[in-house]
């Protein structure tokens, strides 16, 4: 199958509704930017309320048939969509970086992760399992089985436009749930692939509806209000994540919310120095730090401050900045102008208020939205980004002298997504993942994610888990039958 380069009419670039690519009914389209270089790509279909109504009510219909499909039938599917993603390697990771940014190898490393979900869930889908007992007087046998719970409604952000779609979609595919589906404005383009991708792999009509917008509201509001949709996936930010879990108390939807983060880093006095260097380069730049895991608040105890900061500026400054569809770039350029505002205007505060700049601390005069790889030495505790999602690489340093102090500082934020902490000490170890106020622990490591483990935060960082062996549980049901032990003779 050919996929797609952005210019190429073989990317189709329409509404996905019942297994048919069709204009939006007011016969408009948005523009998709590339962020390094401020050029549209293309345009596509802007959905409107009734292109949402005329999806979530296919999706209804649709979920009549496809709860009765086996297992095996839609492990197949997954299976069939996972190899697909993955012979397709070169053209998707190439198109998310021009409508993203990323890097092309980082972009190819999301291709691999995000199909992954697929395998994974293709496993599951053949291993959704019940339970049998008997009541406590023995009378009733107790039947457990599970069900899918509807219809889901699935919303995704631009960070990760491939992985957070199969993260979504292979669950509900798994569980046998229908979908509606709204990828990021920012990002539509990586979603429209991945359905097409879908529809070879042999989905059948109707379970996956997919609606670009650039108007989130209009199109996600009537699918929450529907009374259709059963439940909401959502990944995003804390903010429109509150106003899906308003929406949802209407109808009584199930919700899984996967929200904002605040990450503290922390390294102790007895850290590897070289394994903390390498730890804040991934969990600090991946994804140019426009990730929910991204390490926020790096925490160095006093003693080795000085020499963590000096090596991290050194790798820092040494990246090279660019436009991640040239070989050899390192970091791309900033989602748009906001993110590239918001980042500046982060730095400057905290500058202003007496941080030292080690490396970076400017945006880059050239077209795009670029901002240098930037460390902060002495962060005050008032500045604004100690509390707010940097999603922009900069690695404020922040200095500590006691265990105690370190955690109550990590821990004084209303999220709770992932934490990091680095020390040779096992005990120390097992001491900070038990006080971190966190849904994910990365010690000695700055990568927490897999499809295997399950993602997800406590706090205001969201509900639920996506992946590992919970992950399915999100879109099932359980329903009990009872039976008499022993029938009444006729
Ligand atoms: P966002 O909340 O602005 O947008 C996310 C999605 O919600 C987009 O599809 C957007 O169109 C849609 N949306 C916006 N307003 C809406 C409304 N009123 N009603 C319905 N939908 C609406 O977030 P973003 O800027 O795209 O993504 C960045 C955020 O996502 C960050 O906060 C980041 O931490 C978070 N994130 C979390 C995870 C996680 O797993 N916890 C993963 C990636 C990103």
């Amino acid at each position: 199958m050919t996929i797609t380069t952005p210019n190429s009419t073989t990317l189709k670039t329409e509404l996905f509704i019942d297994g048919e690519w069709v204009p939006s009914s007011s016969g408009a389209r948005f523009p998709v930017e590339n962020p390094a270089t401020n050029q549209v790509l293309t345009q596509v279909a802007d959905g409107t309320a009734a292109d949402a109504r005329r999806a979530i009510e296919v999706a209804g219909s649709a979920q009549v048939e496809w709860r009765r499909t086996s297992p095996r039938d839609r492990a197949d599917i997954l299976r069939a969509a996972y190899e697909l993603i993955l012979s397709n390697t070169d053209e998707l990771a190439a198109l998310m970086t021009a409508e993203m940014g990323k890097p092309l190898n980082e972009a190819r490393g999301e291709v691999a992760y995000a199909a992954e979900f697929f395998r994974w869930f293709s496993e599951e889908a053949a291993r959704i399992d019940g339970d049998s007992t008997v009541t406590v007087d023995g009378v009733h046998r107790i039947l457990v089985t599970k069900e899918p719970v509807g219809p889901c409604v699935l919303v995704t952000p631009w960070n990760f436009p491939l992985a957070m779609g199969t993260r979504k979609i292979g669950t509900a595919i798994a569980a046998g749930c229908t979908m509606v589906f709204k990828p990021a404005e920012l990002t539509p383009l990586t979603s429209l692939a991945l359905a097409a991708i879908l529809q070879e792999a042999g989905l059948p009509d109707g379970v996956l509806n997919v609606v670009t917008t650039s108007r989130p509201a209009e199109v996600v509001g009537p699918w929450m209000a529907s009374g259709i949709a059963r439940k909401v996936s959502f990944t995003g930010s804390t903010e429109v994540g509150k106003i899906l879990l308003r929406q949802a108390a209407d109808n009584v939807m199930r919700c899984s919310l996967e929200l904002g983060g605040n990450a503290p880093f922390i390294v102790l006095p007895d850290a590897d120095l070289d394994r903390a260097v390498e730890g804040a380069m991934a969990a600090k730049m991946r994804n140019m730090g426009e990730a929910c895991t991204a390490a926020n608040r790096l925490f160095v105890h006093r003693d080795i401050a000085g020499e963590f900061s000096r090596r991290l500026a050194e790798r820092m400054a040494a990246l090279r900045v660019g436009d991640g569809a040239v070989d050899g770039t390192d970091v791309g350029p900033l989602i748009d102008q906001a993110g590239l505002d918001k980042v500046e205007h982060l730095v400057n505060d905290a500058v202003a208020r007496g941080a030292k700049v080690l490396t970076g601390g400017d945006r880059l005069q050239r077209a795009g939205y670029f901002y240098a790889p930037t460390v902060l030495l002495d962060v005050p505790a008032d500045a604004e980004l100690n509390s707010a999602e940097i999603f922009g690489p900069v690695a404020p340093v922040l200095v500590f002298d006691t265990e105690d102090e370190v955690v109550q500082r990590a821990n004084d934020t209303e999220w709770g997504l992932a934490g990091y902490v680095f020390t040779q000490d096992v005990d120390r170890a097992a001491r900070f993942s038990a006080a971190l106020e966190v849904g994910m622990v990365g010690v000695n490591t700055g990568v927490v994610s897999s499809p295997a483990a399950p993602f997800g935060g406590i706090k205001q960082s969201g509900l639920g888990r996506e992946g590992g062996r919970v992950g399915i549980e999100e879109f099932l049901e359980y329903k009990y039958t009872a039976i008499p032990v022993i029938p009444a003779s006729r």
